[in-house]
């Protein structure tokens, strides 16, 4: 297929993941999901913006009984001994003994996956793992387990599918990668 190109501020981007190989990949961890979470009622926790889409489509394939809520993180930062740690909003439930998963829309360094991890740890719940859309492991800066990923990418920006470039793109159905 012909690369498209988008223009959004003062960046172009040009087509990387199509549509289809998305859905691809994440009917394959919908199936995962189903198998390590049979019986268990996962509550999965989305987090937004980013991950809009992916919850969106990954929960019209996980067939086991579960449950969906949405988070987010302050964009206030809060400075800790371990860097920078932003807090959870909109957290209702009650957590505690729960099969928790957190759906991200892409890791990076891990910083934010880090620290939200900590803040959920804290309200015992029987598991937490997280399942992300993309991850850069060239990035990684922490020791994280992300259990789940649908798609790994070299330390590209990326657009689409959810993920924005100072608020544009997140409409975008595929996704696309920086040029210039
Ligand atoms: P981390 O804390 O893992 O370094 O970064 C995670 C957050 O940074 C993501 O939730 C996302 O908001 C943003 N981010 C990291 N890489 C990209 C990228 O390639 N494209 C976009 N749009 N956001 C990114």
């Amino acid at each position: 297929m012909e690369p498209r190109t988008v223009t959004l501020h003062d960046c172009q981007f040009s087509t990387y993941i199509c549509e289809e190989e998305i859905i691809a990949h994440i009917s394959l961890l919908a199936r995962q999901l189903d198998k390590d979470y049979a019986n268990k009622n996962p509550l999965f926790l989305a987090v937004l913006n980013g991950s809009f889409m992916f919850a969106a489509d990954l929960m019209k394939r996980v067939s086991t009984p579960c449950e969906i809520s949405f988070i987010r993180l302050s964009s206030y930062k809060d400075m800790q001994s371990t860097g920078t740690v932003k807090e959870v909003l909109g957290l209702t439930e009650d957590i505690g003994g729960r099969h928790v998963v957190v759906l991200e829309d892409i890791v990076d360094t891990g910083h934010t996956v880090h620290g939200l991890l900590q803040q959920l740890q804290a309200r015992q719940p029987a598991s937490v793992e997280v399942a992300t859309l993309l991850l850069k492991p060239e990035c990684l800066q922490h020791q994280l387990e992300v259990k789940y990923v649908a798609r790994t990418i070299p330390n590209d920006f990326v657009v689409g599918y959810g993920l924005d470039y100072n608020g544009l793109g997140r409409n975008l159905r595929d996704i696309y990668k920086i040029v210039s």
